[in-house]
């Protein structure tokens, strides 16, 4: 049994904490449903909303995916393994290829071959081509700047000799590359829309 002394001293100070809430809402001018509420109603506003990552990575209902948007942009980027059946007049894929993935020249760009063979078609030389697609393994071997154009398949290295390389940057030009790299043995164009456009540079 608590004794008597001890259920006085609880008594007063319930009585205590219970004049001090009726002197705080004369005081105030606040219930303490009324504090209860604004509070509730802060908290409420304070809380994060759901994790956004959580919501774009949930699974979406739509089973069929947006068409692709017809601009030029999707146009540039389509590789020659997106429409295998393009042809062109002097090129194979195995000569776009990374000597370490065969059939890896199918990675290149339309946009890119379809300029080079332009270019071929301007100048009126054979092209061959020293180095098409590059794998990141195959870049890093032949020490390719980290971000090269090749990785991408935007970019090829046509072999020059003094007597053709004129000839060749020139065809090149005409055929719409704005990003070439003068070599002594040979020139490098690409349309990698990700790189500074113009750009000219020297071995
Ligand atoms: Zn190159």
């Amino acid at each position: 049994m608590t004794n008597p002394k001890t259920l006085n001293m609880y008594l007063a100070i319930i009585l205590i904490v219970v004049l001090l809430l009726f002197a705080g809402q004369k005081m105030f001018g606040q219930t303490v449903a009324g504090i209860y509420a604004r509070t509730r109603k802060r908290l409420t506003v304070q809380l994060p909303p759901d994790n956004p990552q959580f919501e774009t990575a949930a699974p979406q209902n739509n089973t069929t995916a947006p068409p692709p948007a017809n601009n030029a942009a999707t146009k540039a980027d389509a590789t020659w393994a997106d429409n295998p059946t393009q042809v062109f007049a002097n090129f194979k894929p195995h000569e776009f290829d990374s000597p370490d993935a065969p059939g890896s020249g199918m990675n290149m760009r339309l946009s890119t071959l379809q300029m080079l063979q332009n270019a071929r078609n301007i100048a009126a030389l054979p092209f061959k081509i020293n180095s098409g697609f590059r794998t990141i393994a195959h870049n890093n071997k032949v020490k390719g700047v980290k971000n090269s154009a090749h990785t991408r398949g935007y970019a090829i290295d046509i072999a020059t000799t003094t007597a053709t390389q004129a000839k060749v940057i020139a065809a090149l030009r005409s055929a719409g590359f704005k990003r070439i790299g003068i070599y002594k043995t040979f020139v490098h164009a690409d349309n990698d829309p990700n790189l500074p456009t113009p750009a000219t540079w020297y071995y």
